[in-house]
C-alpha cells in the first residue's frame, strides 16, 4: 500500500496517542468507542461538542467513527490501524477532499466488516432539506445497524429553522448516536445562535473542548516537527513561541508548521514564527 508521507496542511491524529489537550472528549469518545466494539452499544452515546473553532473537534471526532469501523481494530489501545478499507476510506469529513454524504457501507460478504453501521457526516452551513429527510428516513429504519450521525457546525442548523425537523428522529424510539460540534462556545452563546434550547436537551452531555497548555502544545509540536521532518531552530523556545502565537489551537499552530513545510529548506526559524500571519477560519 502507498504510503502516504503526512504534511501538515491536511494532518490528522491517527491514534488517541495524537491527540493533544481535549482530555474530556477523548475520555468520551474512547469509552463510546469501546462500548460499540466490546459490548454492541447502539445508542447510549448523545454528545455536543463545544469549543473555538480549530480546536480539534472535528479531528476526534473523525478518530473515533475510524475506530468503530476498523478492520483491523487494536482493543487495548482503541486506535484505529489506519490502513485497512474502511480506515483510509474515511478521511473526507474533516480533511480537503470535501464531503460525502455517507459512509461506504459494505454488504457483508463482500467485506467482513465488524461493525456494520450508517455513518452520516452532516456539513450543516450547507445541508439540504432533502439530504434531511433522507437522514431522517434512514434512522428511522429498524434494522440492526449501527446509526452514526455526526452534526458538524450544528447551530448553523436554527439560522435556517432546520432543527426542528430533527427533533423527534432524536428521540430515544430511534436508536443512534449522534454527535454534534459547534464553534460557540457555551451555553449562553449557543442559544444566542438560536439553537432551539429543546434540541440542545435531547443532547445527553455536553462538552468543553479544552485547550493544551504551552509546554504540552509545544511538546507535541515537537513530535509534528519530526513527523514532518522539519528542522527547529532552537526548538525550546521557538515551538514555546508558536504555541504562544496560535493561543494554544492547535489547528492555528500546523498552519505556521506547514509555511515551513512549504519553504525551500524546510526550517522552523524564529523569524517565520513571528511574521506569520494567521488564515482567518
Ligand atoms: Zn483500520
Amino acid at each position: 500500500m502507498l504510503k502516504i508521507t503526512p504534511n501538515p496542511a491536511t494532518w490528522q491524529p491517527q491514534k488517541w496517542d495524537d491527540v493533544v489537550g481535549n482530555k474530556a472528549l477523548t475520555e468520551y469518545l474512547k469509552e463510546m468507542v469501546w462500548n460499540v466494539r466490546k459490548r454492541g452499544a447502539k445508542s447510549g452515546f448523545n454528545t455536543m461538542v463545544r469549543g473555538s473553532s480549530r480546536s480539534g473537534k472535528t479531528a476526534e471526532i473523525t478518530l473515533a467513527v475510524k475506530a468503530i469501523g476498523c478492520l483491523k481494530f487494536d482493543d487495548k489501545s482503541l486506535d484505529p490501524c489506519g490502513m485497512c478499507q474502511h480506515c483510509s476510506s474515511l478521511n473526507h469529513i474533516a480533511g480537503t477532499l470535501g464531503w460525502e454524504e455517507f459512509a461506504n457501507i459494505l454488504e457483508e460478504d463482500e467485506a467482513p466488516t465488524p461493525i456494520r453501521y450508517f455513518y452520516s457526516p452532516i456539513d450543516c452551513p450547507n445541508v439540504t432539506e432533502s439530504d434531511l429527510a433522507e437522514l431522517i428516513y434512514r434512522v428511522r429504519i429498524q434494522d440492526r445497524m449501527l446509526k452514526l450521525i455526526y452534526l458538524d457546525e450544528v447551530h448553523r442548523l436554527s439560522r435556517r429553522a432546520m432543527d426542528e425537523r430533527l427533533l423527534k428522529t432524536l428521540d430515544g424510539d430511534f436508536p443512534a448516536i449522534w454527535l454534534a460540534s459547534s464553534a460557540n462556545a457555551g451555553v449562553d452563546s449557543t442559544q444566542k445562535a438560536g439553537l432551539d434550547p429543546m434540541f440542545c436537551k435531547r443532547f445527553t452531555t455536553s462538552i468543553e473542548t479544552q485547550l493544551p497548555s504551552i509546554d504540552e502544545l509545544a511538546r507535541w509540536l515537537g513530535l509534528r516537527c519530526q513527523e514532518f521532518d522539519l528542522k527547529v531552530d532552537d526548538p525550546r523556545r521557538t515551538l514555546t513561541r508558536i504555541a504562544e502565537r496560535s493561543n494554544q489551537l492547535p489547528g492555528l499552530a500546523l498552519q505556521i508548521l506547514n509555511r515551513a513545510y512549504m519553504s525551500r529548506n524546510r526550517v522552523v526559524s524564529a523569524t517565520l514564527v513571528e511574521d506569520h500571519c494567521f488564515a482567518a477560519s
